[in-house]
């Protein structure tokens, strides 16, 4: 066997690393992991870390889980993969049913991609084709939120305002209009909706969609804000006819509390609304026109991503002439393999997830409420918990993932926030073991 040093020089040799600078790889090797368990990463030397950031936010039930290993495994005897032009199979259909269902026929349209970049661009082509089929081909201008991630492919980092990934490649990329963004920590949320107010009453002929991440913008640090906020943004890009893109690629598959983080939107209502007088029409409007899942959707076995959308931007697409067709495709669009641990996923929450989900979420609070008066703005939705560290010294990322590792935890802060996004798999005493392990790597960097 070869030994972790060894593995992780031939490492930087050979692989390079995503999102990293790999000069500074002699300070901070990466991690030999040489399996998986449950929630923990085993390296090479048999030493343990607990994935507290869920290998990049996509797995959910940790890692080997029996039941998604059995779905694909049935899959891959039977049907590894098949083109899903001309061909259609079983897993794919299922899929799309299972979750357009989850929106009550709101969002009943399902195009697959192969990750979330990859279906941040599906989306913003959807809908400025759609405008075009419909005779308005001005409407090519795309809206995103200050501080927004939706990926770094070129049409998706148009869309990102986060520096590091995009000021390299700023002179390649379309201008998007960037709003003021709304954050619960600076109570400006009614700020930001008369801000996108000013920009759709001014663009709203030129004005596409506005692209969001529903409540929580992870990429920036865990930025939280409110459902009123979205409940605002739904009704203002409906006055002004403007599409409206739910990246749920971080918070969708039961991070937020429910299956989609818009239900937190729709729930805004359903407290008024306790007489059941809503009609279908005015139910699916509340919707956005775009809701996009990747990353939670497999459980992090494999890369997977879906675009939902309306009736409406379906039938603009519809027609006897091909061109006004959607023809965009990737080579592994709705990969069988994928679809049916994407299966697995949902028998998990047809069968109380979001249950057990509530109370993880209440274990972690408890756990984490006596490190409040050391950090700033500890705060928490569902399985996501982060504060923000004041003071923290040049490079305190780096290091509290370096020291983190001597406390079996695996964890990379943004900045100076420090968050958790943890598989849904925390007991009394994971959650004890979590706060003990964050609160000794704080002394440590801090020290
Ligand atoms: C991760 C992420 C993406 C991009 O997904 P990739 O699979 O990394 O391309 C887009 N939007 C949000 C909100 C994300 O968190």
């Amino acid at each position: 066997m070869t030994s972790p040093q060894d593995l992780a020089s031939r490492s930087r040799a050979a692989v390079w690393h995503p999102c990293t600078q790999m000069a500074r790889l002699a300070h901070l090797p990466p991690l030999p992991i040489a399996r998986g368990d449950g929630p923990w990463l085993i390296d090479t030397d048999g030493r343990r870390y607990f994935d507290a950031n869920a290998s990049w936010w996509v797995n959910l039930f940790g890692h080997s889980d029996q039941p998604l290993l059995d779905a694909i495994k049935a899959q891959l005897d039977t049907l590894p993969h098949v083109m899903l032009a001309g061909c259609t199979h079983e897993p794919a259909v299922r899929l799309a049913e299972r979750l357009s269902a989850r929106t009550g026929g709101a969002l009943g349209h399902v195009f697959f991609g192969s990750d979330g970049a990859s279906a941040v661009e599906i989306a913003l082509k959807q809908s400025f084709h759609s405008w075009k089929n419909r005779g308005q081909p001005d409407k090519r201008e795309f809206v995103c939120l200050k501080n927004s991630y939706h990926g770094e492919t070129l049409g998706a980092l148009s869309v990102t305002d986060v520096q590091v990934f995009r000021d390299a490649y700023d002179p390649l990329l379309m201008r998007a209009h960037i709003v003021q963004s709304p954050d619960a920590r600076l109570a400006n949320e009614a700020e930001a909706l008369a801000a996108m107010r000013a920009l759709l009453a001014e663009r709203h002929a030129q004005i596409a969609c506005v692209i969001v991440e529903p409540l929580i913008q992870g990429a920036a640090g865990m930025v939280m804000y409110s459902p009123a906020y979205l409940k605002g943004l739904r009704e203002l890009t409906r006055e002004f006819g403007v599409h409206l893109i739910a990246d749920e690629i971080a918070v969708g598959c039961g991070r937020t509390g429910s299956f989609f983080a818009w239900e937190h939107v729709l729930a805004l209502d359903e407290k008024c609304n306790h007489r059941g007088t809503e009609t279908q029409s005015e139910a699916r409007h509340k919707w956005p026109d775009f809701l996009l899942l990747s990353k939670g959707i497999t459980g992090g076995t494999l890369p997977l991503s879906l675009v939902l959308t309306t009736d409406e931007v379906f039938a603009a697409f519809w027609s006897e002439d091909v061109t006004r067709g959607f023809l965009h495709s990737h080579s592994y669009t709705g990969n069988p393999l994928a679809c049916a641990a994407a299966n697995a996923v949902l028998d998990r929450f047809d069968a109380g997830q979001l249950d057990a989900n509530r109370e993880q979420a209440e274990r972690l609070t408890r756990a984490f409420a006596p490190l409040a008066p050391r950090v700033a703005h500890l705060r928490q939705r569902g399985m996501i918990l982060a504060f923000d560290v004041p003071e923290a010294p040049p490079r305190f990322a780096e290091a509290f993932h370096l020291k983190a590792r001597a406390h079996e935890l695996l964890i990379r802060p943004i900045g100076n926030t420090v968050y958790l996004m943890p598989p849904y798999l925390i007991d009394d005493a994971t959650a004890a073991f979590l706060a003990d392990a964050v609160s000794k790597t704080l002394n440590d960097v801090l020290a």
